[in-house]
């Protein structure tokens, strides 16, 4: 069986978290896409960890975790992932994890220019981490990219020669200093080659495994309105993030994915720059944002949050092709007496179901409707019925607009702070 878990919104849905709960049932968990740039939460009996490459099975013993070719992969950072993993007794080897040989390095240059021309921007800037993954995309597809295979290459050297030569026209462009290929090259030495053991040609790995029945699951960066292709461009990613997209970015081309997850926020958060027409301000916002502990897991940034946004949760299920949904942290909003939906957009003065794009999405004013809060602590819930009636009405009204059914609800962080709806 091939599932894929994926976010229905902006990112930070608590994929980490399902995944973490779902892996029990795989074989197999593969990351497809996007770079360090992710954090994923995860609490359980391990402790608590935030992942920013690895996939979130690597804290579930006997599975294999794979870093699929969609990947950017910064290889310090990696390293530094894999030993803070073991300072917390989480043994990292090349049995429970195997790098793709095709996977591209995020180099140190990717990120020197992701800072340059972010600072370059102001005021414009897309909302970068400021760690190389839009010029390391960038370079993947002008075919200047140095693959994880590369590492085991007699013409490294001479590639990184070529590579540096094209990059230091950009680099010089912001007056900035090129980066030495002997710099570079002990840099690749130096973290690259306690990688080796891991590198695996995947592609091969999952097709056997999926021909001899196991069950593999894919696990995305981010949500449907961060997608390259389909979401709020340019204030995006520079991978695709939706399900559609596992395969390829994972190593498994031609094979279907049998049942996708999505993964659903009770309310909506936005990290970084773009259109975000439910965002909540001043106290109210506050109040959301400390109930949900809503800052970056990778950045730290306090993260903008705002009342679920059913147009553009229904575009996330439609571009996801979700079978079914996971909506989490809904005890964050115990503390509202009524609890604010935005069922429309009203564009130009006409009310609008559909999810805009482009400079129509800056014009959208949301619709509200108001519904019953249930002003009590459901995080001891463990089964939809203790749920208060008011919960119940929320999931069903939720539910119901964005077209996919609900079948699990978390109400904590905790692996186990979890029900299923019937
Ligand atoms: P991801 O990027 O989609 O994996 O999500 P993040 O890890 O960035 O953000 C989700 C945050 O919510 C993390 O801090 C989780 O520990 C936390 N979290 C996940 N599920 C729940 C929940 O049901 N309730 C509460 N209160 N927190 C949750
Ligand atoms: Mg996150």
């Amino acid at each position: 069986m091939l599932t894929a878990i994926v976010g229905i919104n902006w990112g930070d849905e608590g994929k980490g978290r399902m995944v973490d709960l779902l892996s029990e049932g795989y074989d197999i968990i593969c990351r497809y896409q996007g770079g360090n740039n992710a954090g994923h939460t995860v609490v359980n009996e391990k402790g608590k960890f935030i992942l920013n490459l690895l996939p979130s099975g690597i804290l579930r013993d006997g599975v294999v975790n794979i870093m699929g070719n969609g990947m950017v992969i910064d290889l310090e950072h990696l390293c530094g992932e894999i030993e803070k993993l073991s300072e917390k007794g989480v043994i990292v080897t090349p049995e429970n994890l195997k790098i793709s040989e095709k996977a591209f390095i995020c180099m140190p240059y990717h990120k020197q220019q992701d800072i340059l021309e972010e600072d370059r921007l102001g005021d414009l800037k897309y909302g970068s981490t400021r760690r190389g993954i839009s010029p390391v995309y960038g370079d993947k597809y002008m075919k200047k990219g140095i693959r994880m295979l590369d590492l085991f290459s007699s013409s490294l050297e001479q590639k990184l020669k070529d590579i540096l030569e094209w990059k230091s026209m950009v680099l010089k462009g912001y007056g900035a200093e090129n980066a030495k290929v002997s710099d570079i090259l002990s840099w690749l030495k130096k973290f690259g080659d306690k990688l080796l053991p891991f590198i695996a040609d995947t592609t091969d790995y999952l097709n056997k495994s999926a021909n001899a029945g196991k069950n593999v699951l894919f696990e995305a960066q981010l949500g449907a309105l961060r997608d390259i292709d389909y979401g709020i461009y340019p204030y995006t990613t520079s991978s695709q993030t939706l399900a559609a997209y596992a395969p390829i970015g994972a190593g498994i081309p031609g094979k279907k994915i049998n049942t996708v997850i999505g993964v659903m926020k009770a309310y909506s958060s936005c990290v970084g720059e773009g259109p975000f027409a439910v965002e909540m301000f001043g106290d109210e916002g506050s109040a959301l944002r400390e109930s949900g502990a809503e800052y970056g897991a990778a950045t730290g940034r306090p993260r903008r949050v705002g009342a679920f946004d059913i147009p553009a949760s229904r575009y996330g299920v439609m571009t996801q092709g979700a079978d079914e949904i996971a909506l989490t942290k809904l005890d964050v909003l115990s503390f509202m007496d009524k609890i604010p939906v935005c069922t429309a957009y009203e564009i130009d003065g006409e009310r609008n179901a559909q999810f805009p794009s482009g400079d129509r999405l800056n014009r959208v004013k949301p619709v509200y409707e108001y519904m019953e809060g249930f002003k009590t602590d459901i995080s001891k819930c463990r089964k939809a019925g203790d749920l208060p009636e008011a919960a119940v009405k929320y999931i069903r009204f939720i539910e119901n607009a964005v077209g996919c059914p609900i079948r699990y609800v978390s109400v904590g962080a905790g692996r186990d702070e979890y029900l299923k709806m019937a």
